[in-house]
């Protein structure tokens, strides 16, 4: 059975402030089948890849990676907010859609030279915490094989923004 993944997106007006459309993919997690249709099909576009390493910034990235990693008999590696990792870190700042600047961070011994990491979330949109992800990484010595969402706000340009640090091959399964 294949569902119809727009069907389990939920989007509330004015939040988390006036004038924002937030796409609430609760529903989407909360369903079995289409959660699993979700993450098979980024999987099947890792395969593609040859990643050894599945990266997610928190936490919504960790709800998409991790099922994938397990998936895909891979690592998994979290991306976490700031000050929260207890062994040494490599961090990276960037602004966020709504103003304010964060700090993500991933353990260094995470990720070794020359391994190929694919980055997820679920959802794109300006690119902030991707390209703040992808940095960390490449400070590592990883190379970003590639980055998959299950949702990208195409009004918000982070695909553009991403790919300005340098081509990385992209999968969206739903645009909005
Ligand atoms: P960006 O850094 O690309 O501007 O923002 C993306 C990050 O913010 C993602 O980690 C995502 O979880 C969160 N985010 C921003 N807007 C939304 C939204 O409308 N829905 C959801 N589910 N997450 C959002």
């Amino acid at each position: 059975m294949t569902v119809d993944l727009h069907d389990y997106v939920a989007t509330v007006e004015n939040f988390p402030e006036p004038g924002v459309n937030f796409r609430d993919i609760s529903p989407l997690m909360g369903d079995g089948v289409a959660y699993k249709q979700a993450v098979d099909a980024i999987a099947d576009f890792a395969k593609q890849l040859n990643v050894a390493l599945i990266a997610g910034p928190e936490s919504r990235g960790f709800i998409v990676g991790s099922p994938l990693a397990y998936t895909l008999g891979i690592g998994f590696v979290p991306a976490r907010k700031g000050g929260k990792l207890p062994r040494k870190a490599v961090s990276a700042s960037y602004t966020l859609e709504y103003g304010g600047v964060n700090e993500l961070e991933i353990h260094e011994d995470a990720i070794k030279p020359g391994q190929r990491v694919l980055i997820v979330d679920d959802l794109l949109a300006t690119g902030g915490t991707i390209n703040a992800t992808r940095e960390i990484i490449e400070k590592l010595g990883g190379i970003v094989a590639g980055v998959a969402f299950i949702i990208e706000l195409e009004d918000l340009h982070g695909r553009e923004k991403i790919m300005e640090a340098g081509e990385v091959p992209f999968l969206a399964l739903m645009e909005y």
